[in-house]
């Protein structure tokens, strides 16, 4: 039998959270977020799932578009973070992508570059997350000489990316808000600025265009989950099963340096699942699993390929039990990955994205 740790992907949740994403902004368009190999869930699957539904897809760098085109997907594709250099743009012209466009430099780069056919850009402002993107002072005068330059004429967008748009407090985002709104309304720009977080919870910074990345693969990134995103489903089950089970007397430590002791006598399940696959070795001690569809905790430190659970109260769990770290078990009971994620002082994009590449990946 082989190793029991797979990722089984619902390819009918991701489009059904795509689909509540552009419900909640109908009059925007909502373009998918598949970076970092569609945030571990695998890139070209998910965007041949959304083929149809969404209009363009986003991702970080033409190697990632790279795969897009060879895989056959035709729809358009942003490179949030534009270009490294001057010489990629022959690429993003062949391939007809579209780009963001952040520094002076990819401005003087483009205007020398003269493209046969214009290369849709989305001019990026810095409205307060200070990571890329023109000052929003600065950015009238970039988009002027892009606006003025032949090959680019049609096709400019403004984007800007929020900071805070998960918090209930919303005086960071509005600000942001209150930095673009001048410049968009004098340059008459058509505008891409939320997230997921604003496109579950901010209709007010809906655009010509939103993109939605974390919301589309089921996670609420929302600091206080809303209707909207509670009607998320997960996209990502990571299913394993109990190896092996071992009965302990109370006072007997459990794992590497013996962090978790039995305090009563115990029943502990070994589970196929460990950091080397991905699973966050910070999780602690009551961090939630799903052993035959019941709730239970990790017990002791997570090991390379393995980690163990508190069986005690599951009786009718033995090998061969499933266990779901997240997502969906075979009953139906759901385990979040943003609760699994507090439970190890991070967030759910580490721990989708860092489902290494050993963890098979099933579609359905
Ligand atoms: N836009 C940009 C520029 C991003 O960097 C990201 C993700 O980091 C997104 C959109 C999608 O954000 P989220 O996954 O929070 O929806």
């Amino acid at each position: 039998m082989a190793r029991p740790l797979i990722a089984d992907i619902d390819l009918d949740a991701l489009r059904h959270n795509y689909l509540l994403a552009r419900s909640l902004a109908p009059d925007s368009q909502a373009v998918a977020v598949l970076k970092a190999d569609a945030y571990g869930h695998g890139l070209v699957a998910c965007a041949r799932a959304l083929a149809g539904l969404a209009p363009a897809f986003a991702v970080a760098c033409l190697e990632e578009a790279e795969v897009l085109r060879e895989a056959g997907i035709t729809a358009p594709v942003v490179l949030l973070e534009g270009i490294f250099e001057a010489s990629e743009l022959e690429r993003v012209e062949a391939l007809g992508l579209w780009m963001a466009v952040h520094s002076d430099w990819q401005v003087e780069a483009l205007l020398a570059y003269r493209p046969a056919r214009p290369i849709p850009v989305w001019l990026k402002v810095d409205s307060g997350m200070h990571r890329l993107g023109f000052a929003p002072e600065r950015a009238e005068a970039a988009w002027q000489r892009l606006a003025a330059a032949p090959g680019h004429a049609c096709d400019l967008h403004l984007m800007s990316h929020f900071a805070t748009a998960d918090l209930v407090d919303r005086h960071y985002l509005e600000r942001q808000m209150g930095r673009l709104a001048s410049l968009a309304e004098r340059l008459g720009a058509p505008l891409c600025l939320a997230n997921s977080p604003a496109t579950l919870a901010c209709p007010e910074a809906h655009g010509a265009w939103n993109r939605p990345g974390v919301m589309l693969y089921g996670s609420d990134p929302l600091e206080a989950a809303n209707a909207a995103s509670r009607r998320l489903l997960p996209v990502m089950t990571l299913r394993s099963a109990i190896i092996a089970v071992r009965d302990l007397p109370a006072g007997e430590p459990v794992g590497y340096g013996g962090r978790w002791t039995t305090p009563r006598p115990s029943r502990i399940g070994v589970v196929a699942a460990g950091y080397g696959d991905g699973y966050d070795r910070h999780a602690v001690d009551g961090t939630p699993v799903l052993v035959a569809g019941r709730r239970t905790a990790i017990a002791g430190k997570v090991s390379m390929d393995m980690l163990t659970v508190d069986l005690t109260d599951i009786p009718e769990a033995d090998i061969g039990s499933e266990v779901v770290l997240w997502g969906r078990a075979a009953g139906g009971e759901v385990l979040s990955v943003d609760e699994v994620a507090r439970h190890c002082d991070t967030i759910s994009y580490t721990l989708l994205t860092g489902v290494l590449p050993r963890v098979p990946r099933r579609y359905h």
